[in-house]
């Protein structure tokens, strides 16, 4: 499939020659996705953002482009707790050159941050990160490894937008 130039119904999506296409986030999760990556279009780069495609695996599917940009690790640690059926691909000229699914690790450290006012990792003074435990994943739910805090993904999605 040449995903830098897709047809989808009649919409035809922008190509990109060098950067990221995240592909498969749930349907309505794309704004999140560009919020957690921190891109308002005033980068001047090409953002291509689609919404509600039909898709043969998820049903409905967002699709985000991003031109000239790569996603660091904790970046893609964020996608896979909004949009966990998200797949990445590397875009270098014009040719997809890798391609994978997002992975939500079983602990995430400096992910997010403890909503406990109380929590030790909230201590300006303590240099102790926060650290999550997985402790479910449909839906997803994080305990704080340090007060045993539970975090569900509506808390996960407002620390994400509210970043900006
Ligand atoms: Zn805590």
């Amino acid at each position: 499939m040449d995903v830098t130039d897709e047809k989808i119904g009649n919409i035809r999506i922008v190509k990109i020659n060098n950067g990221t296409v995240i592909d498969h986030i749930r349907a309505g999760h794309a704004l999140e996705v560009l919020q957690i990556l921190g891109i308002t279009g005033k980068e001047g780069s090409i953002v291509t953002l689609a919404m509600n495609i039909s898709s043969s695996r998820i049903g409905r599917k967002d699709i985000v482009k991003l031109e000239d940009r790569f996603l660091e690790n904790p970046e893609v640690a964020r996608i896979a707790l909004v949009a966990p059926e998200a797949t990445i691909n590397i875009i270098r000229d014009a040719k997809v050159v890798e391609k994978t699914r997002v992975q939500l690790p079983n602990t995430l450290t400096d992910i997010i941050d403890c909503p406990n006012p109380r929590c030790i990792t909230n201590k300006e003074r303590e240099p102790i990160h926060p650290k999550y435990q997985v402790v479910s994943r449909r839906p997803i739910k994080l305990k704080c490894l340090y007060c045993w805090t539970m975090v569900d993904e509506a808390e996960i999605v407002q620390q994400f937008t509210e970043r900006q």
